[in-house]
């Protein structure tokens, strides 16, 4: 991992003009976490409170990803969190809009060669994977060389059980993979449910 390539990609996201999200935006929400932990996690764009902080998932939908990362005993902060867009808009993202910033996630794997990737969301997935839709997902694939395990975003999640049943089976799938690659360890059975 390169720590001084991933502070050059930040200031890079954060003075940005490629779209008109610069101008809107207040701040731009590059990522934050464990930029060593192998694990990386990729929504699809900050809302309000990410704008206002430029933080990603601080809003609702982190607080149910926070949810979920705590089922399986991992914390924000162990591992590497960020959107494929990454300023905020209040419409829908535009494919331009997508197509201009994609780079910058390109580069932020580059440089942080994480061993295992969660796209969450269709455009994420469309925009990282070129999948024309989740049909099939949650599941784990081996693309461009990396692992990746693909499921719907938090923000559908929360609101539809259907999808909350496909986030838990995803990131089930994703934290059994970290587990198998040894880059995260289930509790043992006597920490369990303490
Ligand atoms: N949804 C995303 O995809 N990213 C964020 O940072 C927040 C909500």
């Amino acid at each position: 991992m390169d720590n001084k390539s991933l502070e050059r990609l930040a200031r890079g996201i954060q003075h940005c003009q490629k779209c008109e999200r610069s101008q809107t935006r207040r701040h731009a929400v590059p990522g934050e976490g464990d930029p060593s932990s192998g694990l990386l996690l990729i929504g699809e764009a900050p809302g309000k409170k990410e704008d206002q902080t430029g933080r990603p998932f601080v809003g609702r939908a982190g607080q149910y990803l926070e949810k979920i990362l705590s089922l399986h005993n991992l914390d924000r902060n162990q591992v590497f969190i960020t959107s494929v867009l990454k300023c905020y808009h209040p419409r829908s993202p535009k494919n331009k809009q997508i197509e201009a910033c994609l780079p910058w996630s390109f580069r932020q794997i580059e440089s942080l060669n994480p061993k295992l990737i969660l796209v969450m969301g269709r455009w994420a997935a469309w925009a990282l994977l070129g999948m024309k839709n989740l049909e099939g997902v949650p599941n784990l694939l081996t693309r461009k060389g990396r692992n990746w395990v693909v499921t719907c975003h938090p923000a559908a999640a929360m609101r539809f059980p259907a999808r909350d049943r496909e986030f838990r089976k995803g990131f089930k799938i994703f934290a059994s993979k970290a587990a198998e690659l040894d880059l995260w360890r289930a509790p043992s059975p006597k920490t369990k449910g303490k």
